[in-house]
């Protein structure tokens, strides 16, 4: 895939990443610029800073706890449906959970760190199996949750919910 088309633009490389900005949408991307297998760390990530309340920047790892990343780029990874990439918030490792070529845009699945957004938003993946609505994992049914890999936070809020029938 090039990215040297009018649509899009390159902005930053780093090592293993390129950011790249949708000139339409205006909205950044991040793309591998090599390959990884299912399973493969691709790096490590640290918390930037630490927040008591969610942002459209941060992961959610405790109940107030919600952090940003370093490195900054990866705040760029958009949200997918069908996720190739999972940030474990216990080892802070970002990891593919797909194989990965070449070009393909990094996506992780946003309910996989967020307990509930600050910012719900309307998915145009595109995937069969998109959920559309993106509002955070409490807003989703089992049968949903049961399909991806979820950071040990919001798998033990679900367990919780799940054992008390609230849900
Ligand atoms: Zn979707």
């Amino acid at each position: 895939m090039s990215f040297s088309e009018k649509k899009h633009e390159s902005i930053s490389r780093h090592d293993f990443i390129e950011v790249v900005l949708n000139k339409h949408t205006n909205q950044k991307s991040i793309h591998a610029l090599v390959s990884f297998k299912k399973e493969e760390l691709i790096c490590l990530f640290a918390a930037k800073e630490t927040f008591e309340t969610p942002n459209y920047l941060t992961l959610q790892i405790d109940l107030n706890k919600h952090i940003s990343l370093y490195p900054e780029f990866l705040q760029y990874t958009n949200h997918g449906c069908s996720p190739n990439v999972f940030f474990d918030t216990t080892n802070m490792k970002l990891v593919a959970i797909k194989e990965i070529e070449i070009g393909d845009e990094l996506l992780f699945f946003y309910p996989s760190t967020e307990l509930d957004m600050a910012q719900s938003f309307l998915c145009s993946c595109e995937n069969v199996n998109c959920i559309k609505n993106i509002q955070g994992a409490l807003h989703l049914d089992e049968e949903v949750l049961k399909n991806y890999r979820l950071n040990d936070f919001i798998q033990s809020q679900i367990t919780n919910i799940k054992q008390s029938g609230i849900s």
